[in-house]
């Protein structure tokens, strides 16, 4: 895959993590990743996850209607950073953070600006406490990668890397601030 090597680096570097080769299962299309992943009837946004420390994802040639060629190769980032964090704390259970980490490094801001939206005009944007606690809500994806992207950009990378310390990764991101985070 394109960056694919470039990314499997800037992750790992990132992280902190040292990691042999990943397995990847690539599916030609979503009936046939559907079908293999066990979810017949799964919605067509849904073309990758991990398993056992491999990444199942839809090629990005057939890519189905929710997504396009550049979309799926963020997907295999995102699933990428989800086996590098379960690597460095396999029990996390602060699922807005996890995601938001997957989305945020694999570059994933597409629907932030909507969801932002939608969920400030229904009133429905998630408390802190929801945010660090251990259960799924409205809007993760996107809620855990503004909630980030925030960390980030109002008390910098020193500061994100010591909050994501103290909050999850004991061993996570021993970084400074010269290790600019491009994401995608
Ligand atoms: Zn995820």
């Amino acid at each position: 895959m394109r960056n694919a090597k470039d990314n499997f680096e800037r992750i790992t570097s990132l992280l902190k993590v040292s990691s042999n080769q990943i397995h990847v299962y690539l599916y030609p299309d979503l009936t046939a990743y559907h079908q293999a992943a066990g979810w017949p009837d799964m919605q067509d946004w849904m073309v990758g996850h991990i398993a056992d420390g491999a990444i199942h994802i839809v090629s990005p040639t057939n890519p189905g209607p929710m997504h396009d060629f550049d979309s799926i190769l963020k997907v295999a980032v995102h699933e990428f950073v989800h086996i590098a964090a379960e690597i460095l704390n396999p029990t996390m259970d602060r699922p807005f953070i996890v995601e938001g980490l997957a989305m945020y490094l694999a570059g994933q801001n597409e629907n932030v600006d909507l969801a932002a939206r939608y969920m400030l005009s229904a009133s429905s944007i998630p408390d802190v406490a929801t945010i660090l606690g251990h259960d799924w809500g409205i809007g993760i994806y996107e809620v855990g990668y503004a909630f980030i992207e925030f960390i980030v950009a109002e008390f910098g990378m020193t500061s994100w890397c010591n909050f994501m310390q103290t909050l999850m990764f004991s061993r996570f991101l021993v970084c400074d601030a010269t290790n600019s985070m491009k994401c995608g």
